[in-house]
This record gives structure tokens, sequence and C-alpha cells, in this order.
């Protein structure tokens, strides 16, 4: 038996027969940005990862609030920072 605990007929694949990664759909020829591999039959290393942190995230914060979060991910991803920071640019190195 496989590790995978996904059944083979959920596995998604592209026209071409690829499989996709369950979580963002990325492909063998069309891969994640950052670069990423197979953890899982069909979970790329990229998403396994956040998987890891937000299982991390879930055990260790006081309230699991996931509304919340995704507020967060999307001023992180919009570059938003709260009044308080304002001023304080986030150093890109
Ligand atoms: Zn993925
Ligand atoms: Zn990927």
């Amino acid at each position: 038996m496989p590790k995978s605990k996904v059944p083979a007929h959920v596995v998604k694949r592209d026209r071409e027969g690829l499989i996709r990664c369950r979580v963002c759909g990325c492909t063998e020829n069309d891969a994640c940005p950052a670069g990423c591999s197979w953890y899982d039959l069909d979970l790329c290393t990229v998403c396994r990862a956040v998987v890891v942190a937000i299982a991390e995230w879930t055990d260790a914060a006081r309230h699991v609030n996931r509304a919340a979060l995704w507020r967060e991910v999307g001023r992180e991803v919009r570059g938003e920072v709260f009044s308080i920071r304002r001023g304080r640019q986030r150093s890109a190195a």
C-alpha cells in the first residue's frame, strides 16, 4: 500500500495526463513559481510546507481563527501594514 491516504480516483490530472497538486494544481510541466517537487503522490512540497505550518499553528495558537489568519495572509500578499508599523518598511535584505 502506498503511503498516500488519497484514493487514486481523487488524483486530478491535466490534459496531458500529468498529476496535479491537490491543493494548488501545479504539475510536472507547470510547477509552482518557487519551484517544487512531489511530497506525496499529488501534493507538492510548496503546499506541504504550508500545511505543516498551519497544522503547527493550529496546535500552538491560543485561538484558531482561520478568518483572521486569512486576512493576515491577504495583508502579507498586498504588503499592507498596520498603522502602528507604518513607516517601518520590512527589511527585504
Ligand atoms: Zn501544490
Ligand atoms: Zn507545486
